[in-house]
């Protein structure tokens, strides 16, 4: 019999890439006393940088310093970020980069996503590799190809290689700051709808499924996803499993090079509310709060879908001219939604007429969308959570689970799937909803009266 640990070690021995980017991944508690003898290994008698912000040192930073002068490692004097509120941003990465430039040492990163996206990054530039001490389960970004840094006020994923390794220590981890694994169970909770996505993009051949990718994330999901009250109570093992759930997301974002695996129509609102700036009583809402509403959002409208029937749909490209915007016409309505900053503009264009259908090529996506329809309404209801379980799930795992309780009303969230559509060339629920026509039925009804997100039923949770 092996142990529920060994299990975990297997699993991820099997999970990490091939071309050895991640090349070795813990989590554990009391993981991050290793950090010292992990560096060790790797990178011998190259010098440790210590990148960390005020709050992630002192969740671990003596710890891993300590161990660090346990295992022999040279060591420069670490860098701390002096910003109690620090974000991911291209002056944060310059500063890092800066101090590399003058050294020849290595980060070892300690904190949660964001510190992770700024070592990234920063190691990237300098042309060298990394590792992390994860210090919160708060995104499944740690172990992706990429990283996400705010450059000129709109949010980009910038390419860079993962950590060589991860450290995950759960005990560390269940002392987060409120909200940071909440915030973790949201973005993995996230993978439901967006595995649909895939589903659906796979089956109108817009996006072929990436099998090793899909596994990954999808493999496990219900399990890791199965103790959002665990989650929010600090309980090691529900920890782990998020923190599995996330790790694993990241490396099949590795392995696909791409974030398809981890994200589909319930990122898109998120990627939308960042590049609008939103802000809620003075912050941006985590990425995994605003993923969560989005992944409301997105479930409510497949349990819309999934009651219709594309037997009726018109599929004649002459009469779908009609109702279907040419390419002017489109550009005319993503430079209403995304007036500015010109470089949000010309990108939203770019990824919106790169899915652009001429109404013949709609009218191929249609008859593809009928004929996969039978297979799809069996396949997909297994894959999703009804839009009402979604929401207990996050609310007991004490993330937002009504879009006011992020600063988004019913009318804004009602507005914000058109544009969200448009931000990403990524095929989602989104396009096939407007491709069908299905729009009023589908979005529209969820807030009208009797509709998942009615105002009656919001009314006591609606902001002044
Ligand atoms: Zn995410």
């Amino acid at each position: 019999m092996t142990s529920p640990r060994e299990e975990r070690e297997k699993r991820i021995r099997r999970a990490l890439p091939p071309d050895g980017m991640t090349r070795l991944v813990k989590i554990e508690p009391g993981a991050a006393k290793e950090a010292g003898k992990v560096f060790k290994e790797l990178f011998g008698d190259t010098p440790a940088l210590l990148a960390a912000d005020l709050n992630t040192f002192e969740a671990a930073g003596e710890e891993v310093l300590r161990s660090l002068a346990e295992a022999g490692c040279r060591r420069e004097d670490p860098f701390i970020y002096q910003e109690r509120d620090l974000h991911a941003e291209t002056s944060r990465v310059e500063v890092l980069r800066k101090r590399l430039e003058e050294i020849d040492a290595v980060v070892l990163c300690v904190g949660s996503g964001t510190l992770n996206d700024l070592a990234k990054l920063a190691s990237h530039q300098v042309g060298r590799p990394y590792m992390t001490v994860a210090t919160a389960a708060s995104v499944d970004g740690f172990t992706a190809y990429g990283a996400s840094i705010t450059d000129r006020g709109f949010k980009q994923t910038f390419y860079c290689p993962a950590p060589l390794a991860l450290l995950a220590d759960l005990e560390v981890i269940a002392a987060a700051p409120e909200g940071m694994n909440p915030s973790g169970y949201a973005d993995l909770l996230a993978k439901i709808p967006a595995g649909a996505d895939w589903i659906l993009a796979d089956a109108l051949g817009a996006e072929a499924i990436h099998p090793k990718a899909w596994e990954l994330v999808q493999g496990r999901l219900r399990e890791w996803l199965a103790d959002p009250e665990g989650v929010a109570g600090g309980k090691i093992e529900a920890l782990g499993n998020l923190m599995e759930g996330l790790v694993f997301s990241g490396l099949a974002m590795q392995a696909a090079r791409s974030s398809r695996a981890a994200s589909g129509a319930e990122h898109l609102f998120s990627h939308l509310w960042d590049n609008q700036g939103h802000t809620y009583r003075g912050k941006a809402p985590s990425h995994g709060f605003k993923v969560g509403i989005g992944t409301l959002a997105s479930s409510a409208s497949y349990e819309k879908l999934l009651a219709m029937d594309p037997k009726t749909l018109e599929t004649d490209p002459a009469l779908l001219a009609r109702r279907w915007p040419d390419r002017a016409e489109l550009e005319a309505r993503v430079r209403a939604a995304f007036p500015s900053p010109p470089a949000l503009t010309e990108q939203v264009l770019e990824q919106s007429l790169g899915k652009y259908l001429t109404p013949e090529g709609l009218s191929s996506r249609l008859e593809r969308f009928r004929e996969a329809w039978p297979a799809l309404a069996e396949r997909l209801p297994g894959r999703l959570l009804p839009a009402a379980e979604i929401q207990d799930r996050l609310a007991a795992a004490r993330a937002p689970s009504a879009p006011e309780e992020i600063g988004i009303s019913r009318k804004r969230l009602m507005e914000s799937y058109a544009p969200a559509r448009m931000i990403r060339s990524r095929y989602t629920i989104l396009d096939i909803l407007a491709e069908t026509g299905w729009w009023e039925e589908c979005v529209e009804t969820l807030f009208r009266p009797g509709g998942f997100f009615a105002r009656d039923a919001a009314e006591k949770d609606e902001p002044e």
